[in-house]
């Protein structure tokens, strides 16, 4: 059996952090991180923006108050702001500690590290790398776990938690390469896992972004919380849903229906452009849904809006967006200084997640934590994001909860015996659950129903919905379910098949898309990226309060959990 101390699964932002946090306290701990893919290419290589700081380079009156207030608004008061309070206070010493480690953030000319304006936002704070900036702090972040000798599991598929008398107590894990099978042991367990992006049709996600974390942790009786938060971004790139970083517009791009009209003046006059993403998209869809979106030939009616980076001239767009520029290019032969950039929403990122304090503990319901068991990241709701997160916030999450959780596991892990369990039975279960989907008698390939799932999502699901429209998918969802059990497999090798992986991703979304179905049913109100048409504004008696949800064979059961507020008062959300 595989032993360490600590094991992490996902090599993201925020398990390098914790893992690097953990080896920097003592040195003499051995971590185990685990990814599915290289760590190096995880979805947080591909992240764009920024991270918020209020390091006050480019506008002095900036204050963490003032960040953590521009986060709960955009929350819609849904963040707990114990949370957010430490986010914001903690944020210019974990990116000053970013740069010690040698991440090239973008210079002022006087040489500080340059900020600049992200939706949401009221001063200017984001710290950026040019358009490339997750590819600069996840370099460096692995670079330190070689040097402190964290041992590294790339391309082994975690696909099970083991959980034993509420004690995470290790993994059973794959690797992709030949399907040999491990279990694992450790003092602690930590979920790192990402996002779920896959769960619709069109989505600015890698696709590792399955949230198996999420499904291991649903399958032990955990809940899940707030999944009904799904961000869809504004800017995704029509038709391939490729993101455009919200940095485009924080650099001066417009948004531009079929008259050519600045549309977000009817709908977040003070803010244009950098109104908070919930309400942007949902301004995009209304305008297509008017008839003002636009076809790819340029006349009206379509189904997108066109973002204008024409007025910003060429110096500024390739010295500070170069990398959106090249993906309008490359994927649909748009040169940016001279056309539009043809945008839809797309599914981009999880408010929701594993419920966690702010140490990054588990818990096992409102009032009780898991023992040994940690999550931070997109995967974790430790809740700073509520219904809609601002933009340049999520790095920041990974970076601040991806350490404080490892200096918390550090400390939980002293003096702690190694668990036992029975090994056996664990790698009997798995070679089981493997074999028994190679031998899968199946009628149906895995693509079709991937398909059918995602579409199902994307219109049962998506921007706008109601009772009527979510009802529906949950039925429909029941059929695809079916289908999933007949799916075939036609690779019944066991070197790199990936037909296997993808057998067990689809298991993982299926779970997570009837959570967040489920979840979003029973939230009848409207508030930051969830929109409903039956209940259209916001109702605090009933529902400022967090979605537990606990899936099961039987259905998903929805409970709830109250929201910290300390510091701001709920209040009207308008920019
Ligand atoms: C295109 C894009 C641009 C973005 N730009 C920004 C930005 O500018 N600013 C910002 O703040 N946020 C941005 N975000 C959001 C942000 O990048 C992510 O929320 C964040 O990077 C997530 O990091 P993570 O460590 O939680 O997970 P990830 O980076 O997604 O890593 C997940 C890890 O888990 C592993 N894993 C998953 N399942 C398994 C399994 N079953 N077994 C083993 N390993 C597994 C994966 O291999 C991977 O290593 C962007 C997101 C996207 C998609």
């Amino acid at each position: 059996m595989i032993e360490h101390d600590v094991l992490i699964v996902g090599g993201g932002l925020a398990g390098c952090r914790a893992a690097l946090e953990i080896v920097r306290t003592d040195p003499d701990l051995s971590v185990g991180l685990i990814a599915k893919t290289h760590p190096i290419r995880s979805h947080s290589v591909a992240a764009q923006g920024g991270m918020a700081a209020t390091l006050k380079n480019v506008d002095e009156t900036d204050s963490w108050e003032a960040h953590a207030f521009d986060t709960v608004k955009g929350s819609d008061y849904l963040a707990d702001q114990d949370a957010v309070a430490i986010l914001t206070q903690e944020a210019p010493e974990v990116v000053i500690d970013l740069e010690h480690m040698g991440v090239l953030f973008s210079r002022l000319p006087d040489g500080r590290i340059a900020q600049r304006a992200f939706g949401g936002h009221t001063h200017n704070r984001t710290c950026y790398a040019a358009d490339k900036t997750g590819h600069a702090i996840l370099h460096e972040l692995v670079s330190n776990l070689m040097k402190y000798g964290v041992t590294l599991y790339d391309e082994w598929y975690v696909m099970r938690l083991i959980m034993e008398e509420n004690q995470a107590k290790g993994l059973v894990m794959y690797n992709l390469i030949d399907s040999e099978i491990q279990v694992a042991r450790a003092k602690a367990v930590m979920f790192a896992t990402g996002g779920y992006g896959r769960v619709f049709n069109t989505t600015s996600n890698d696709f590792a972004s399955t949230g198996d974390g999420l499904a291991m942790t649903a399958a032990v009786g955990l809940p899940l919380e707030d999944m009904e938060f799904v961000q869809f971004h504004p800017t995704g790139l029509y038709p391939v849903g490729v993101l455009i970083s919200e940095a485009v517009r924080g650099e001066g791009a417009y948004l531009l229906n079929s008259n050519g009209d600045r549309f977000m003046a009817d709908y977040a006059p003070s803010r244009m452009e950098l109104a908070p993403r919930d309400i942007t998209s949902r301004a995009i869809m209304r305008e297509v849904a008017a008839g003002r979106g636009l076809h790819p030939d340029g006349t009206a009616g379509g189904p997108h809006v066109h973002l204008d980076l024409r007025h910003m001239g060429k110096e500024t767009i390739m010295q500070r967006v170069p990398f959106a520029w090249e993906e309008a290019h490359r994927l649909v032969g748009v040169d940016a200084v001279y056309d539009p950039m043809p945008v839809r929403p797309t599914a981009h990122y999880s408010m929701g997640g594993i419920p966690v304090n702010t140490d990054g503990q588990v818990r096992r319901d409102a009032n009780s934590l898991v023992e040994g068991f940690f999550s931070a990241g997109e995967t974790a709701c430790v809740s700073v994001h509520g219904g809609n997160r601002l933009g340049s916030n999520s790095l920041l999450e990974c970076v601040v909860y991806g350490k404080r959780t490892g200096a918390a596991i550090a400390k939980y892990i002293s003096n702690k015996p190694l668990p036992n369990f029975n090994e056996q039975q664990y790698l009997q279960a798995a070679k089981a659950r493997l074999q028994s989907l190679l031998d899968q008698p199946g009628e149906h390939r895995i693509q079709a129903v991937r398909q059918e799932f995602q579409d199902c999502m994307t219109e049962h699901c998506g921007v706008f919905r109601n009772a009527t429209i979510l009802q529906a998918g949950l039925v429909k969802l029941q059929s695809i379910k079916q289908k999933a059990t007949q799916v075939y497999l036609d690779d019944k090798n066991t070197c790199w098949n990936t037909e296997l992986t993808e057998a067990i991703e689809l298991q993982s979304l299926l779970t997570i898309g009837e959570v967040i179905l489920t979840s979003a049913l029973n939230r009848k109100e409207s508030r930051g990226a969830h929109y409903r048409e039956d209940y259209q504004t916001r109702d605090d008696p009933n529902f400022l309060k967090h979605t537990l949800a606990y899936h099961s064979r039987e259905g998903v059961k929805v409970d709830s959990m109250p929201v910290v507020l300390n510091q701001f008062e709920p209040k009207e959300r308008k920019y």
